[in-house]
């Protein structure tokens, strides 16, 4: 089975290929030339992976599936920021895309004076698969919600992962907030921790959880 992954981002191609396996032939936005890019401004993290797939299926305008991503930190003590902003955390009007070390400095001086048993804070990912009609069917089955969105069916897989942000940064690996987040269950960082156990319980790797179970659910009902 085809699938349109809405991303240039040649890790997350590879991670998506090594996750799927040989029954599905993943291509990205390379293989559309001329592409250009999306504007994630939507409120919610559906929305921006909704609008990402859609915005690609059209592209692509094909009967391939169409897969997007959004993801982001929520911190509870400033009430679920930066979420959907979490990229642009640090950037000034009409400034450039802050670096993440700007983004972490901004989280810890917004969190000055928070103590550590309210510091707490979750990643989230979206997953949006977009497709036609018999992907509504395959949803039904998997579990997944879904909804129509002009002539196309749009499906969302959300993974979460919860944990507490630190004082200050610790570990070398990684990157965005990984450093300041030390997932529930865990002493050391996403920044420390050996890759492998990040990919094994990171928000990304639950919704890519539930994305393969629709996937696998499309490819055995058609
Ligand atoms: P996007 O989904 O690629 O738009 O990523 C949004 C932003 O959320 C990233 O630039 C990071 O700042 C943050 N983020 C998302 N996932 C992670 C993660 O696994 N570790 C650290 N930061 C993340």
């Amino acid at each position: 089975m085809r699938l349109l992954a809405a991303t240039r981002n040649q890790h997350k191609l590879g991670e998506l290929r090594a996750i799927l396996g040989a029954g599905f032939e993943v291509i990205g936005l390379d293989a559309l030339p001329g592409a250009g890019d999306v504007v994630e401004d939507e409120p919610t993290f559906v929305g921006n992976a909704a609008k990402k797939a859609v915005w690609a299926a059209q592209l692509a305008d094909s009967r391939a599936l169409t897969m997007a991503d959004d993801s982001g930190l929520e911190v509870d003590a400033l009430g679920g920021a930066p979420g959907v902003m979490s990229a642009r955390y640090a950037q000034e009007a009409g400034g450039p895309r802050p670096t993440d070390l700007q983004n972490n400095a901004k989280l810890l001086r917004a969190l000055a004076g928070v103590p550590a048993e309210k510091r707490t804070a979750r990643f989230q990912c979206v997953i949006a698969i977009t497709g036609l009609a018999t992907l509504a069917a395959a949803a039904k089955r998997a579990g997944v919600p879904c909804e129509a969105r002009g002539h196309w069916t749009v499906a969302w897989c959300a993974g979460t992962c919860e944990g507490r942000i630190l004082f200050e940064p610790r570990g070398a690996d990684g990157f965005g907030y990984d450093p300041l987040f030390v997932p529930a269950g865990q002493v050391l960082t996403f920044a420390e921790l050996d890759e492998g156990v990040k990919n094994a319980i990171s928000h990304r790797a639950c919704a890519m959880g539930r994305a393969r179970t629709l996937l696998d659910a499309m490819a055995r009902g058609g």
